[in-house]
């Protein structure tokens, strides 16, 4: 069933564990991390970047979400990862999304602020909840990480925006890691503690499963995979390849990269201990 952000979340916190947020791009990996969550009977979040929403993908792919998400036996979420503007933001809504993350982290706290602010008025309309991201969680290519999220900001933040969930910086980035990182889960916890709100992380792709499943014990409700879903895909169609017995017809083709991606989500929904909450 269709779900929408902060209902999702209110389960994990109620729980304490948290959700696994699967990025897509296509039908295949949509049906892979379908089939997973409900092998699993796991509640899941499926989310897309929003350079899909300024192309025409978004425009195909939303009602392929939409149909898989109200035909699941399981919770799902239909959420918008890293808006920054209003045109993705509105073009989600408009396609179905039931969660919404306005991401302005790259600007001032000011200008964050007021964009956030103004996303969760514009959503609150129809009732949906918005994640925010404050300190910028950046790419495991740039030089240097920025300052890692302040608790006491935080708690600003969230008084001044009103978003029913929090993306931190604590040492995460996206992409492949280059060297194991080494998240601050104090800094979690006391972002927590500040806050009151269940809080997100980013770049989970590639983080040790011990500090995964400590993060998630000092609060984390929500873990973006967006780098392991393309991996497990281009896997099983690597694979497929490489098979002199493949079928050329596309179904079939894609029968083999579908089942890597249910695979690697069906090991992140155990990592999160989403694993049997629905
Ligand atoms: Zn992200």
């Amino acid at each position: 069933m269709l779900v929408k952000l902060q209902d999702i979340i209110a389960m994990a916190d109620k729980g304490n564990y948290c959700i696994p947020a699967f990025n897509v791009y296509n039908i295949e990996t949509v049906m892979g991390v379908i089939k997973a969550a409900e092998e699993e009977r796991a509640p899941v979040i499926i989310q897309v970047y929003p350079r899909l929403f300024k192309e025409e993908v978004g425009y195909y792919l939303s009602p392929v979400i939409k149909a898989a998400a109200e035909k699941a036996t399981v919770p799902v979420c239909f959420h918008l990862d890293h808006g920054s503007s209003d045109v993705e933001v509105t073009r989600a809504l408009r396609w179905g999304a039931s969660g919404i993350m306005l991401d302005g982290s790259a600007n001032s706290f000011e200008e964050n602020v007021e964009m956030t602010r103004r996303t969760v008025e514009t959503c609150g309309y129809l009732g949906i909840g918005v994640e925010g991201e404050l300190g910028h969680v950046g790419s495991v290519n740039d030089d240097t990480m920025e300052e890692y999220t302040d608790p006491d900001e935080a708690a600003e933040f969230v008084r001044l925006t009103g978003v029913c969930c929090l993306a931190v910086l604590i040492g995460n980035a996206h992409g492949h890691y280059k060297k194991t990182p080494n998240l601050d889960i104090d800094r979690v916890r006391a972002i927590r503690k500040a806050t009151g709100l269940p809080l997100v992380l980013h770049g989970g792709s590639g983080i040790p499963d011990d500090q995964v499943k400590a993060a998630i014990n000092a609060g984390i409700r929500k873990m973006n995979i967006g780098t392991d879903v393309c991996c497990a895909f281009a896997k099983g169609t690597l694979e497929t390849l490489n098979d002199p017995n493949r079928s050329i017809a596309v179904d079939i083709f894609m029968k083999h990269p579908i089942s890597t991606v249910q695979e690697l989500a069906r090991e992140k929904i155990h990592l999160v201990g989403a694993n049997g909450r629905a």
